[in-house]
């Protein structure tokens, strides 16, 4: 199984995590790491003891695990290619970078999204029959308060229920994508704006969800006026607020408004997703936040998700990774 799913009768979420290299600052500090990738799918954490049988214990697996002599393209390929490529035939999907501050999901996420955007375009290319537009519109996340990443008026926008959409964002903006070079352009000024926040806000990006959603609705040029030939769909690329805002904020009680915020949405995620991946028949609680309301569409029922769980691979972080793992093994 490559990218999640095989069409099978029950989606499961894919679920990958990514090891990044150890960075300049960790080198310098003459960290080094105990985690081990002992094949595709399993990392453990090496014990002190030589002893193998007391390292078994902390051998955790999941769909796939890349390490350092993984790149971009790879993770994409083999963790979130098939989950995100269903768009084009109309179903929604959501790809996540869930991790720590610095752990590598922006790194991850960006790469992803451009190469996703490629083949989409490749896609296009190959089928003349059908006539293709693409939408695109950017949403942060901060406080549970709601953005616009493509609009320069910073007033919050409402979420509204609609009886046949679901959930929409209020005067979202939503770009009709000429071609690929405008695509990126429109990636390169979201990321220029997640930057000025960042210099103005203290690591916002630490605290803020990032979501770019990419709308495809395709028809067949020659129509035989068949509704079934027409396919609407969306894919989401979430690049999530640093998983150690849920953890901290738990033991500061009252403390940030805004880290309990955090908190609601990266926890009401994990809760959906833990569910989720429990199968059918339980409540699912999509409302409790924004995050999860603003993807409901794209996540669970039809829809498909994929997980890049990101971390380094320093011994100061181990605690940090062990808590993203246990987050990934929860998703599976
Ligand atoms: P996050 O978004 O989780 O806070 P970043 O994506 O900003 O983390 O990554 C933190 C740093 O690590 C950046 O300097 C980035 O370039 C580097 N980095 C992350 N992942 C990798 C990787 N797989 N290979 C090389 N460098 C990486
Ligand atoms: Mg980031």
């Amino acid at each position: 199984r490559n990218g999640g799913g095989d069409g099978g009768e029950e989606e499961r979420i894919f679920v990958s995590v990514r090891v990044r290299p150890l960075i300049s600052q960790e080198i310098e500090k003459n960290d080094h790491s105990k985690w081990e990738i002992i094949n595709n799918t399993t990392i453990i954490l090496k014990s002190n003891t030589p002893d193998r049988s007391v390292v078994l214990p902390c051998a955790y697996t999941f769909d796939r695990v890349f390490g350092h002599n993984s790149d971009t393209r790879q993770v994409y390929e083999e963790g979130a290619k098939e989950v995100a490529l269903s768009v084009v035939n109309g179903i929604n999907s959501s790809i996540f970078a869930y991790g720590q501050t610095s752990s590598g999901k922006t790194y991850t996420m960006n790469g992803i999204t451009v190469y996703t955007v490629e083949d989409i375009y490749e896609y296009i290319q190959k089928h003349e029959e059908r006539e293709f537009i693409l939408k695109f519109s950017a949403i942060e996340i901060y406080n549970e308060g709601v953005s616009d990443l493509l609009s320069s008026d910073s007033t919050p926008l409402r979420l509204l229920d609609d009886p046949e959409r679901g959930t929409v964002v209020e005067k979202l903006t939503e770009v009709r994508v000429r071609d690929i070079c405008h695509l990126e352009e429109l990636l390169a000024f979201c990321e220029d704006q997640r930057q000025i926040g960042e210099t103005s806000l203290n690591e916002a990006s630490s605290r803020s969800h990032q979501i770019l959603r990419l709308t495809i609705e395709s028809s067949a040029r020659h129509h035989d006026r068949d509704s079934s030939s027409s396919l609407a769909a969306t894919v989401n690329f979430v690049d999530l607020a640093g998983s150690e805002r849920a953890s901290q904020t738990l033991s500061a009680g009252t403390k940030l408004k805004e880290g309990s915020h955090i908190n609601r949405s990266l926890l009401t995620l994990g809760t959906v997703i833990r569910k989720l991946s429990k199968g059918r028949n339980t409540h699912v609680p999509y409302r409790d936040s924004k995050l999860t309301r603003i993807l409901q569409n794209s996540l669970g029922g039809n829809a498909r998700t994929a997980i890049i769980c990101t971390m380094s691979p320093a011994r100061i972080h181990d605690e940090q990774s062990r808590n993203t793992l246990l987050f990934a093994s929860c998703a599976k």
